[in-house]
């Protein structure tokens, strides 16, 4: 079953055309690789989908209803999360208090006031929340670095912190966005593994922006390669790696 389609989407930012008529979909419980070289339009395909920014033009369909152009928060609400290139954490709050505030965001029955959640738990709400938080955090081993500020972790673990967070907005899709940059080889390996857990703990769908080709070539049951907002190939990770417009365009050879 398709779950997301893109149809015929163009993104223009004043001369640019950062995205160019492109269309592909996305099945149920796939993960479907983004790449392309540096400016190719991933990250703003990625704008799109989760209301960054409207479309110029095309659609952009979830479920069967179209979201494009609708806000952020609504598009949460569907059941779409995302990690961002440039970790968005709240640096100064601890790593616990930036899933609580996910949470937060989607059980609103919660609402806790902000003052309440640098102190201990007082309400049974709050305790509710706090373990969920934490639920959260285990599944991506950050369970006892709960305490510490978000920005006193390691990079790579800040990218973990910020998987455990669009994890708590209940997502049916999840939209990575180098989720392994910075990371070496054995770390970036580790990563994918997780990534595949969590994938098939809670029946994702996922679409991967990830420059690390092993990443990318482990993990995806199919991929769209962007080059100047166009999508230049779709296939296979086997008949991506062989294309040779994808060998000129995206690697430099051929
Ligand atoms: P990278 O791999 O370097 O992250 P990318 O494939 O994600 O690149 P985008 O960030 O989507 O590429 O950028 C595509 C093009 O659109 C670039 O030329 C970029 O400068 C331009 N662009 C993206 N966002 C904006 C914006 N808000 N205003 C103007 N131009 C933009």
């Amino acid at each position: 079953m398709t779950v997301l389609e893109i149809r015929n989407l163009t993104k223009r930012f004043g001369g640019i055309v950062a995205c160019s008529d492109l269309s592909f979909q996305v099945v149920q419980g796939e993960i479907m690789g983004v790449i392309g070289p540096n400016g190719a339009g991933k990250t703003t395909v990625f704008n799109l989908i989760t209301g960054v920014y409207g479309p110029t033009s095309g659609q952009i369909i979830f479920r069967g209803q179209e979201i494009g152009g609708k806000r952020p928060d609504t598009i949460v609400e569907t059941g779409i999360a995302r990690t961002f290139q440039n970790i968005r954490l709240f640096k100064n709050l601890s790593v616990l208090e930036n899933v609580i505030i996910a949470l937060d965001q989607k059980h609103v029955e919660y609402s806790l006031p902000r003052a309440l959640l640098r102190t201990p738990a007082v309400s049974r709400s709050e305790e509710k929340l706090r373990k969920l938080a934490l639920d959260y955090l285990g599944i991506v081993g950050l369970e006892d670095k709960a305490y510490q500020r978000a920005d006193s972790l390691p990079y790579g673990l800040q990218r973990k912190l910020e998987i455990s967070r669009a994890l708590a907005l209940e997502p049916t899709l999840l939209l990575l966005d180098e989720p392994a940059a910075g990371m070496n080889p054995e770390e970036s390996l580790e990563l994918a593994g997780l990534i595949r857990e969590i994938k098939n703990r809670f029946s994702l769908t996922i679409l991967l922006i990830e420059h690390h080709m092993d990443v990318v070539m482990e993990l995806c049951n199919r991929i769209v390669v962007m080059n100047f907002g166009e999508k230049l190939a779709e296939g296979t990770p086997e008949e991506i790696q062989e294309n040779p417009l994808v060998l000129k365009a995206y690697l430099g050879e051929g």
